[in-house]
C-alpha cells in the first residue's frame, strides 16, 4: 500500500538532522520499530525510495521522522533538508525486523538511533519506565549525538553515549568486546542497529560475549 502525506512541519535536531512531522495518513498500521520506504513528491525525485523509520508510536495522531542528511551523496537526504511544509512525499510499506521484544541493551551507531527511538518510546507508554534497559549510543563526534537530553529525561533508562573524537564530554570509546562486556552478559537481549561495519563488528564482539543470535533484534542502516 501507498500513503501519500504532507509536511506539517520541520526543524533540526542536530547540525545534519532533522525532525519531519507529518499527519499519519488514514490506514496507515506499523508496528514500532518498523521502517518504510519514503519518495519525495518533487519533479526529478519520484523515483528515488530510501527507507527511514517512523518515530511516533501508531495510536499517535502525527507520523514522525528523525532523518540525517548526507549532502555530500546530493541524494534523497540533501533534499529532505531543503523540505519545507506543505511538500508532499509517498511512504510504502512497513518492512522491517526491530520491534519491542522486552528490555535490553539497545546499541545504535548514528542514524542507527530511530528504530530504538521507536521501541524505547514503546515500552516508555506501555510500561511507564525503562527500568532494566541501557542505550548504548556511539557516534563520531559530540555533536552528531541526536536527541541526547530526551533519551536521559526517560525514566528508568540507562544511558551511555561514546564518540571516536577526543576531548568530548563523553568517552572517547569503540563499541570493542571490552567496552560491551561491562553492559552486557551471556543472556542480555540486544538490539542492535547502525551501519553495516558497526553492525558486524558489534555482532562480533556480542558473540565472543556469548550472546546467542536469537538473542540478537537487529536491523542494518
Ligand atoms: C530499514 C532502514 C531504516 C532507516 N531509517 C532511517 C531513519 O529513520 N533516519 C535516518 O536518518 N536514516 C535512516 N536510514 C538510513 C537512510 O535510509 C539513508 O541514510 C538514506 O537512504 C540515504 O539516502 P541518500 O539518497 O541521501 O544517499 P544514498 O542513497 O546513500 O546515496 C545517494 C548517491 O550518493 C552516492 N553515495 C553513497 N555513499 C556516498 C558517500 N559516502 N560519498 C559520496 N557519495 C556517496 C550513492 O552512490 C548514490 O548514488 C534507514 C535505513 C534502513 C535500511
Amino acid at each position: 500500500m501507498k500513503y501519500r502525506m504532507t509536511l506539517k512541519h520541520i526543524e533540526s535536531v542536530t547540525h545534519d538532522t532533522h525532525h519531519l512531522v507529518f499527519d499519519r495518513p488514514e490506514g496507515f498500521e506499523y508496528s514500532p520499530g518498523q521502517g518504510v520506504e519514503l519518495r519525495l513528491l518533487k519533479d526529478g525525485w519520484e523515483d528515488e525510495g530510501r527507507p527511514f523509520t517512523p518515530v511516533t508510536l501508531p495510536h499517535e495522531p502525527t507520523l514522525e521522522f528523525v532523518i540525517k542528511s548526507y549532502p555530500d551523496h546530493h541524494g534523497v537526504t540533501e533534499q529532505i533538508s531543503v523540505m519545507k511544509a506543505g511538500d508532499e512525499v509517498e511512504i510504502k510499506g512497513p518492512f522491517g525486523a526491530i520491534s519491542d521484544q522486552g528490555p535490553g541493551v539497545f546499541i545504535a551507531g548514528g542514524a542507527g538511533i530511530t528504530p530504538m527511538i521507536a521501541v524505547l518510546r514503546k515500552r516508555l507508554h506501555d510500561h511507564g519506565t525503562l527500568e532494566g534497559s541501557t542505550l548504548v549510543f556511539a557516534n563520531k563526534t559530540e555533536a552528531d549525538i541526536i536527541w541526547r537530553e530526551k533519551f536521559e529525561a526517560m525514566k528508568g533508562l540507562r544511558t551511555l553515549f561514546v564518540v571516536d573524537e577526543p576531548g568530548a564530554s563523553v568517552p572517547q570509546q569503540r563499541l570493542d568486546r571490552d567496552y560491551l562486556r561491562q553492559h552486557v552478559g551471556p543472556d542480555s537481549r540486544c538490539y542492535l542497529c547502525g551501519p553495516p561495519p558497526m553492525m558486524a563488528a558489534v555482532r562480533q564482539a556480542l558473540h565472543n560475549l556469548g550472546v546467542k543470535d536469537n538473542h540478537i533484534v537487529e536491523e542494518k542502516m
